[in-house]
């Protein structure tokens, strides 16, 4: 891209589209690898031989692929001992979770032990992929495999670069879609699986047809285009094996998700003895109720009593409150949302323990799978969170391609005119700034127990009338948009105040704390008498953001590599190619200004010093003697007959091109 005569965002999408129309999906913007979702299998892109060509070769060498976006991490951690990451965004569909794992596979390619048997940290590495995606994925109408997780893996090397441990950090999984989807999506996937699994599993575990399951018949989405959900659930075992859940531990796991079924088949009706309380209602709930309990191995009667009933502590006396049916079926569901998301993260924790850390590791590669950019119709707390996470990554992105450059440029006093790009400090003071952001007053919404989403809008009104990245709508009660680097979002905050507590009831923690199931039990470790007061209420905002905080940490101390990721059409289809929709992604990924920034600038510096090392030979007379390093490096570029560059403090600053002729000269010597 950055070689294109003109440039602009025709060019550009031109040179895109014609690429994409000879299955050259991959193409670079300086370091920045854009990847076209082809929707197909193209062949011979990803097998070993392909590997091996790229192992050893450098950027620009071979036709743009993600292997040699992983191969440059690779060698880059090894040769110059220090960690690297791998980026890799783009929107819902784009391909991000399909690029990560091609990058996993080229890693393990690379620094595997070369064991046809048993288990290589490796294999558990690629095999942790399977695992969560059957619990962490779901069909949108997105994308029929979306993951509804953030993640992070850190791939750790022995000195030999060989894989020696692994870490897996996930982000704020959503609840909601295990008791709420609407046509036509569909639950999370091993809820499918179960249902598929052998007649003695689905005896095992009381399942039948999903279309039975509240949870899963509110869409009539029941199975996926290509995919056998019986073949799926054998495989997903075999893999959990492999990253070292054994039998016993996958029991427990498919007993928990069938309960969750059955819980959401538990229905209430107003009891006819009590004002204002509620019963089961009818034999089928009994029967739910039975199986239910009899899943998470705890007592029916508990299990009844903590969906219906509160305790109330007054000074005077313990009172047990009855909740009408809304408030039980409310009580339900918030159950099943806390299973299933202790049970996520179960997972993620056991495949971290039995990958295991290796403490002397040296070096690390991270690879970033995180959701891209969301602006819906409706946007809640949800969309808020992950756009949050793009300004975050948009803003280490800006400072790495362009604040760093910039400084680069000034400090070496390098002639450099002055290039604009949007910077969005200003939207994340916005959102995170304590005390006043966005987040800080949610959470004090969420504190104050006569908050309403209104209140909370009308404060928000008031403290940010002024701020140029927020907007209240015109006639909006409740709603609030937030001007975000890749446009405005109009955020609903009806649900805010609900989404954003993580609040274990704890009539429901008592009951399953209980349970004869040392895994049940283990989900929910009893509270101690502190945590059970000061945690009444935790946010999930504030996590989330400390979490984002320590991922960016993380991230600053590597060496970033981007991959961007894009969707040809919504269609989810090859060979359509749709311009408004491209060029709006690479607007909002911040790609044209990067090609901009590059050919404008001087994409390869080298230091005096290692300008000699390599290019020396192109000037011998020069390394002579007492040598001043500075005029050797421009006799040599003089030598070489380059214009353009420019010779900094302590660099050598080459315009775009200029290094492949000088290696080109000296592989002619
Ligand atoms: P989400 O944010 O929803 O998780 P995503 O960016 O992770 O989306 P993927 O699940 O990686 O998207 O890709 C969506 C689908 O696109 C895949 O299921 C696959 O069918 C297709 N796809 C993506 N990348 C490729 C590729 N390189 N080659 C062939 N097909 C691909
Ligand atoms: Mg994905």
């Amino acid at each position: 891209m950055t070689k294109l005569a003109y440039l602009h965002e025709p060019g550009v999408l031109y040179n895109l589209k014609n690429r994409y129309d000879i299955n050259e999906i991959y193409t670079y913007t300086g370091n920045i690898l854009i990847a076209i979702n082809p929707f197909k299998n193209i062949e011979d892109l990803y097998d070993v031989n392909v590997m091996k060509r790229y192992k050893g070769a450098a950027v620009g060498d071979l036709s743009p692929h993600v292997f040699a976006i992983a191969e440059a991490a690779y060698r880059a951690m090894i040769n110059e001992e220090k960690n690297n990451s791998i980026l890799v965004s783009g929107e819902s569909g784009a391909g991000k979770t399909e690029t990560t794992k091609m990058i996993m596979q080229y890693l393990a390619f690379l620094g595997g032990h070369n064991a046809s048997e048993g288990r290589t940290v490796e294999k558990q590495v690629l095999e942790s992929n399977p695992v969560l995606e059957a619990f962490g994925n779901a069909k949108t109408v997105k994308n029929s495999n979306s993951s509804r997780f953030g993640k992070f893996v850190e791939i750790q090397f022995d000195k030999h670069g060989r894989i020696s441990g692994a870490a897996i950090r996930t982000y704020l999984l959503e609840r909601s879609r295990v008791c709420q989807i609407s046509d036509p999506e569909r639950n999370y996937h091993c809820f499918y699986l179960l249902c598929a699994s052998p007649p003695e599993d689905k005896e095992k575990y009381k399942l039948g047809d999903p279309k039975s399951f509240h949870y899963l018949n509110q869409s009539n989405c029941y199975e996926l285009v290509g995919i056998n959900a019986a073949q799926e659930y054998l495989s997903t075992k075999r893999a959990m094996e492999v990253v070292g859940i054994n039998q016993e531990e996958q029991e427990a796991i498919f007993r928990v998700i069938a309960a969750i079924l059955h819980l959401g088949n538990i229905n209430f009706a107003k009891s006819e003895e009590e004002t204002d309380s509620s019963v089961l209602e009818n034999e089928e709930s009994k029967l739910h109720l039975q199986i239910t309990a009899e899943l998470l191995m705890c007592d029916p009667s508990a299990l009844e009593d903590a969906l219906c009933k509160r305790v109330m502590i007054t000074p005077e006396e313990v009172i047990k409150r009855s909740l009408d049916p809304l408030g039980a079926t409310v009580s339900r569901d918030g159950l099943a949302k806390t299973l299933y998301s202790r049970l996520f993260d179960w997972l993620v924790q056991k495949i971290n323990v039995s990958i295991g850390q290796d403490p002397e590791s040296k070096c690390l590669i991270g690879v970033l799978d995180i959701y891209g950019f969301e602006s819906f119709k409706n946007n809640s707390f949800e969309q808020f969170c992950i756009n949050f996470t793009n300004e975050k990554l948009q803003q280490h992105f800006n400072q790495h391609v362009f604040k760093m450059e910039q400084e680069r440029y000034t400090k070496e006093g390098i002639d450099w005119s002055y290039l604009e790009f949007v910077d969005n400090q200003d939207v994340l003071d916005l959102i995170e700034k304590k005390p006043g952001g966005i987040i800080a007053l949610l959470d004090e919404a969420c504190m104050f127990p006569k908050s309403t989403h209104e209140t909370f809008a009308t404060k928000l009104y008031q403290t940010f009338k002024d701020h140029k990245r927020f907007i209240k709508p015109k006639l909006a009660r409740s709603d609030f948009t937030v001007v975000h680097y890749a446009g405005e979002v109009q955020y609903q905050s009806e649900q805010f105040l609900d989404k954003n507590k993580d609040y274990v009831v704890p009539e429901h923690q008592d009951m399953l704390s209980t349970s004869r199931c040392s895994f049940v039990t283990r989900l929910f470790p009893p509270l101690t008498e502190e945590t059970s007061k000061s945690a009444k209420f935790s946010s999930i905002g504030s996590r989330f953001k400390l979490q984002l905080q320590q991922l960016m940490d993380t991230l600053n101390l590597t060496e970033p590599h981007y991959i961007r990721c894009v969707k040809p059409n919504t269609v989810l289809q090859p060979a359509i190619f749709d311009n408004m929709n491209v060029i709006q992604q690479l607007r909002s990924g911040g790609v044209l200004e990067a090609v901009r920034i590059k050919i404008a600038g001087f994409p390869t510096h080298r230091t005096f010093q290692e300008f000699l090392t390599r290019l020396g030979i192109l000037a011998p007379e020069v390394l002579r003697g007492n040598i001043d390093e500075k005029e050797a490096c421009k006799t040599i570029l003089e030598k070489a007959g380059l214009t353009g560059y420019q010779i900094g403090q302590t660099q050598i600053f080459l315009r775009a091109g200029q290094m492949a002729e000088l290696d080109a000269l000296r592989a002619r010597l």
